[in-house]
């Protein structure tokens, strides 16, 4: 290890883990010292590409240069590979979702903070751009109060890969993307949730969900729309957004997008009726090209630092993490809310979205 660094290894070395090698590899304050994948394969790519592998997730624990394990894997294994990399003195990142339920996730917290360690979940959407200039849109007031939230998430390729499609392994997309769209509307509109639906959709036949819808309903007025498909040959813009004074379209995660305002200094005029399909409307005539004002997208909002240099940081007790334990708890249970109700097929409100 370099002198000062933190010595990560990666266990799960697969698309994610080998991502993570490369996000960590500059990195100033952490080094990626190894990995453990029990893929004979795996371990393989893991030496070409520059990385000792161990033989076994025994050896990584009893390794006392290791300080860091960085749990990789299938969502179901998440949670005993934690356990034991605590027990061991270990601080352990975790991929998202940290666990499959709250009581899960609760005993990796008891165990974390029994040992003294730091348990991090890689929630790293909430360092996404367009995520963040919605989050900048919603504080600023750039059009206005946001009383209304589009986020989506549409592919055409179906579930990919194997584990995925099982439910033992913790698979489905409301486990996989639904948990990053949950926490970052938990991490923007700070707010009681008063109601929500949801349903989830098995176009595909597969035995768990291959994209879902939610509707929440916050106490402050905010109405958010969530949905994740993976048939959607045509894709909906990635955010779109409503606020008092205007709206807005965030279309991909290149940030295409625009806003548009009302021109306040506009005259007032009726709108002229248009021909409509078979029928007339002045309702949805669009507006007069002075009535309005298109802009760009704000600037999005900067996180403080990176999730790996917040992580090290953490570790040191020189910062708070930016991902924290108690938002992870509060985005399981809304998942468990959003299963509930998908199964039950009702509306449930804020009594039962939140434990007692
Ligand atoms: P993957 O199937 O590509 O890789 C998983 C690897 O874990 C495989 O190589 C497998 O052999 C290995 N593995 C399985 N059980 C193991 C065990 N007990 N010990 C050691 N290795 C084991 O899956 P993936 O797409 O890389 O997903 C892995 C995790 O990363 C999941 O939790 C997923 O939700 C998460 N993920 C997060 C993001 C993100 O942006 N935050 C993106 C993709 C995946």
């Amino acid at each position: 290890t370099e002198k000062n660094k933190h010595a990560i290894v990666i266990v799960g070395y697969g698309g994610m883990g080998s991502y993570h090698a490369k996000l960590i590899k500059d990195n100033e304050f952490l080094e990626v010292t190894g990995t453990y994948d029990i893929l004979e394969e795996r371990r393989k790519v893991s030496l070409q590409e520059g990385y000792p592998a161990y033989e076994s997730y025994e050896q990584v624990l009893n390794d006392e240069a290791v300080d860091v394990v960085l749990i990789a894997t299938p969502n179901d294994v998440h949670k005993e590979l934690a356990l034991e990399a605590f027990k061991a003195g270990k601080h352990v990142i975790c991929e998202k979702p940290v666990t499959l339920n709250v009581s899960d996730f609760k005993e990796m917290v008891a165990a974390a903070d029994a040992a003294g360690r730091v348990l991090m979940v890689h929630q790293n959407r909430r360092w996404d751009e367009d995520f963040l200039t919605i989050k900048q849109m919603y504080n600023e007031k750039t059009i206005g109060d946001l009383f209304r939230i589009e986020s989506r998430v549409h592919g055409a390729n179906g579930i990919p890969g194997d584990w995925r499609h099982l439910e033992a392994h913790g698979g489905g997309m409301l486990l996989d993307w639904g948990v990053h769209l949950l926490d970052q509307i938990l991490h923007m509109v700070d707010s009681r949730m008063t109601s929500l639906s949801s349903r989830l959709s098995f176009i595909l036949g597969d035995e768990v969900d291959d994209g879902f819808e939610s509707v929440i309903q916050f106490e402050n007025g905010v109405s958010v729309l969530l949905e994740v498909g993976t048939t959607n040959f045509i894709t909906l813009p990635r955010w779109y957004v409503k606020g008092t004074e205007g709206t807005g379209v965030i279309e991909d995660w290149s940030l295409n997008g625009r806003i548009v305002t009302r021109n306040q200094d506009a005259v007032k005029v009726e709108p002229k009726p248009i021909q409509a399909g078979v029928g007339l409307t002045k309702t949805m005539a669009p507006p007069s090209e002075e009535a309005t004002i298109t802009g760009a997208l704000p600037e999005p909002y900067r996180q403080s630092s990176s999730f790996f240099d917040n992580f090290a940081a953490v570790i040191e007790g020189q910062a708070e993490p930016i991902v924290k334990n108690e938002e992870v708890l509060r985005v399981l249970n809304l998942i468990e809310a959003v299963f509930e109700s998908a199964r039950t097929g009702k509306t449930l409100t804020d009594f039962d979205i939140y434990p007692a």
